[in-house]
């Protein structure tokens, strides 16, 4: 157990985590040891309740805080998304409205093949899905060769070990 302080030395801790976006309006009243709860008061959300021990050992702050900031890192700009596409896929599709249609992972992309011209496609589908090359991804009609190919393997897999 760390050595019980005064609400100002408490504070202080907490301030020196979080800064100042939050507020403790009733900690001198609230705080007796790091287990009591403290009403918390985020510059942006209003108000929770927290202990000393999750705002200062755990450094948790404002749960919607941290719900945003999960969201912030998820959401892709188009560009980073088109990155994420041709780290996956290379050049072998262009997605030349990707700046007006992607918004999040669930847009509508309109991809273009090299050989087989236009297709529409989820951005979740063509990225995380095709990680695990199952499902069926990218141009349909690239999909469907690549899946005559994928059965070859499991055939010859087969005749070499069974
Ligand atoms: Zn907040
Ligand atoms: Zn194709």
């Amino acid at each position: 157990m760390p050595p019980r302080c005064t609400p100002q030395q408490a504070l202080s801790k907490i301030e020196a985590v979080h800064g100042n976006r939050y507020t403790l309006p009733f900690i001198e009243k609230e705080y007796v040891n790091s287990t009591s709860s403290l009403t918390c008061v985020c510059n942006k959300h209003g108000e929770w309740t927290a202990t000393m021990n999750c705002l200062v050992y755990a450094k948790s702050g404002c749960p919607k805080c941290f719900k945003e900031s999960i969201a912030g890192k998820l959401k892709l700009t188009p560009q980073q998304a088109l990155d994420r596409i041709k780290a996956l896929h290379g050049d072998k599709f262009e997605f030349p409205y990707i700046n007006e249609e992607y918004t999040s992972c669930k847009s509508m992309l309109t991809g273009v093949c090299q050989i087989h011209g236009e297709f529409r496609i989820s951005f979740g589908a063509i990225t995380e899905k095709a990680q695990f090359g199952r499902k069926k991804y990218g141009c349909p009609k690239c999909w469907a060769v690549q899946a005559v190919s994928v059965r070859r393997n499991i055939n010859f897999t087969n005749s070499k070990y069974f």
